[in-house]
């Protein structure tokens, strides 16, 4: 097996990742892996914008009372106001490495308002700040000459020992050819998991990965079963999907079935202005009862210069998709979005285990308890990423390299590459069904059996013939699947994101 040596490597080019490397390549060397292209990721997919204390009616009290208000009483109030204090340093920070945010006239920053915000406080670019943000981060990672890049080199395990991490096992995606890059730290940036559900908005990247390594390395996670929906995505059977903004719903338009008749009073005084988790409930609940694959959107009664005029990107998207949006209405499905939970970190970003250290969407650093506040999750990556480089060159002196006595499980790669899509259906469907907005005992158990059944399956596979890209993939999304409906099943209560119905036959 060919081996690399580097002081530090990066899992992941979102924007954890590469606000750790940039950071860390003021000091020494990195080498950033990530599969895919570098900009594929759920940073390049964020539109709304970055929460921070910015505006003059604000107060870093005010974002810490309504971070600690979504996360249902289970945030680290610690964590949370450490993270708020930091918030208004974090954006200088990416406008340090380019990233340009909308600005009023007056060069103060343009703030919107998002649901669970008590007063104006995201800063964004346009309705593509992800993607500012990966395209400005990349930029100057890409041309920093202190930064290797790994590109389409699948991140296989963390190559630990006595509780220490040494680097990570890759597997090189073209070459089909296995690499160990050794470090002396280790930082996991790997991103989330939406690819599990049926209904998702996120990147293809985003199978779990990180999570199925680092708890085969050892390392604690937790609030797994906290997965946030969107209540709204574009209900697309190709699967084309995309996100519809909350701010639709503000402007006025009301979630009908059909039949065209309105639901949303029979499950919250706000009708179709009732909180993202209602809302979810409420569209789940009725998918189900109505046996219907998705509900609507209606902005029939509005002007379409007016509709054009607030929406422009909804129009082109509608319209790409035949929907003319003053005869039809638009179709809607929730999807699954964001992890509250994950490896557990401190607010150095440190794991328990030693010289591996994780941020965003991958980490649980307690700040987002059992629901995440919009926008608080580029946020958090910012933040602890950049800590996470502090304490890396506090450390990096210390920390040992691969110690040459350590042992690597010989890796058998396969040059036949056998068709695993359907399998991968099976288990978006069984999350979805099973694991999706509303819960059930039962329906946990059931999915769990089943999740241990496609895992031996797969193991048994490959055992026999051998590893490649699109098996070690599905290996971490059945494990990451397993994480999630373990700990769903575990805790009792229904809260924040996680809802358990009582009811063991249940009418949804
Ligand atoms: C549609 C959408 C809209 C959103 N809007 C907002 C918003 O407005 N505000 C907000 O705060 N948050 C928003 N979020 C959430 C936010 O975008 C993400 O939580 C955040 O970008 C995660 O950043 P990350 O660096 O942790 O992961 P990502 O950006 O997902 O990056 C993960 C990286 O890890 C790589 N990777 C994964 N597995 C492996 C492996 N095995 N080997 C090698 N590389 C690997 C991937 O290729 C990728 O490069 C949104 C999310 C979505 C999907």
């Amino acid at each position: 097996m060919k081996i690399i040596k580097t002081q530090v490597t990066v899992i992941g080019s979102g924007i954890a990742g590469l606000i750790y490397a940039l950071r860390c390549a003021e000091f020494c060397n990195v080498t950033v892996v990530t599969k895919g292209n570098p900009e594929q990721s759920n940073t390049q997919m964020a539109q709304g914008g970055i929460a921070a204390v910015l505006a003059n009616g604000d107060s870093l009290e005010k974002h810490v009372q309504d971070t600690l208000k979504a996360g249902g009483g289970l945030c680290n109030e610690k964590t949370v106001r450490w993270m708020v204090g930091h918030a208004p340093e974090a954006i200088r920070e990416l406008e340090k490495f380019g990233v340009q945010f909308d600005k009023l006239p007056n060069k103060t920053f343009d703030l919107h308002r998002e649901a669970g915000h008590s007063v104006s406080r995201i800063v964004h670019h346009k309705d593509d700040t992800g993607m500012e943000i990966e395209n400005s981060l990349l930029a100057k990672a890409k041309s920093n000459p202190n930064i290797q890049f790994f590109a389409k080199n699948f991140a296989i395990d963390l190559i630990t020992n006595n509780n220490c991490c040494y680097g990570v096992t890759v597997l090189d995606e073209i070459k089909n050819e296995l690499l160990q890059i050794q470090s002396s730290i280790t930082f996991l940036a790997t991103g989330g998991a939406g690819q599990i559900f049926f209904q998702n908005t996120n990147d293809v990247v985003a199978t779990g990965d990180g999570f199925a390594m680092a708890h085969r390395a050892g390392a604690k996670l937790m609030n797994m079963e906290f997965v946030q929906f969107h209540p709204t995505t574009f209900y697309a059977p190709d699967k084309k999907t995309f996100l519809i903004t909350e701010a639709v719903r503000g402007f006025g338009a009301q979630l009908k079935n059909k039949n065209g008749e309105p639901f949303m009073h029979k499950y919250h005084l706000l009708e179709s202005l009732a909180p993202r988790d209602i809302v979810s409930f409420a569209i789940a609940s009725e998918l189900k009862n109505q046996d219907a694959p998705c509900m609507y959107l209606d902005l029939r009664s509005f002007a379409f210069s007016e509709i054009k005029n607030h929406f422009p990107n909804l129009v082109i998207r509608c319209e790409a998709q035949k929907i003319n949006l003053q005869t039809e209405m638009i179709p809607v499905v929730p999807a699954a979005h964001y992890m509250c939970g994950g490896v557990v970190t401190d607010l150095n970003a440190q794991t328990c285990i030693q010289n591996l250290f994780a941020a965003g969407e991958v980490a649980c650093t307690g700040v987002h308890g059992a629901n995440r506040l919009a926008s608080n999750s580029l946020l958090e990556a910012v933040v602890f990423s950049k800590q996470a480089a502090i304490a890396t060159q506090k450390n990096i002196q210390n920390s040992k390299v691969h110690p040459e006595n350590i042992f690597i499980d010989e890796i058998k790669t396969d040059n036949v590459e056998i068709d695993f899509s359907e399998t991968k259906i099976n288990l978006q469907k069984l999350m979805w069904n099973f694991c999706g907005i509303i819960r059930t005992k039962s329906g946990l158990k059931t999915c769990i059996n089943e999740l241990h059944k496609m895992h031996l399956h797969l193991a048994t596979h490959i055992e026999q013939n051998g590893f490649s890209f699109s098996k070690l993939e599905l290996r971490n999304e059945i494990e990451t699947a397993l994480l999630i409906a373990m700990a769903a099943l575990k805790r009792k209560e229904s809260v924040g994101c996680h809802y358990i119905s009582q009811m063991e036959k249940p009418r949804f």
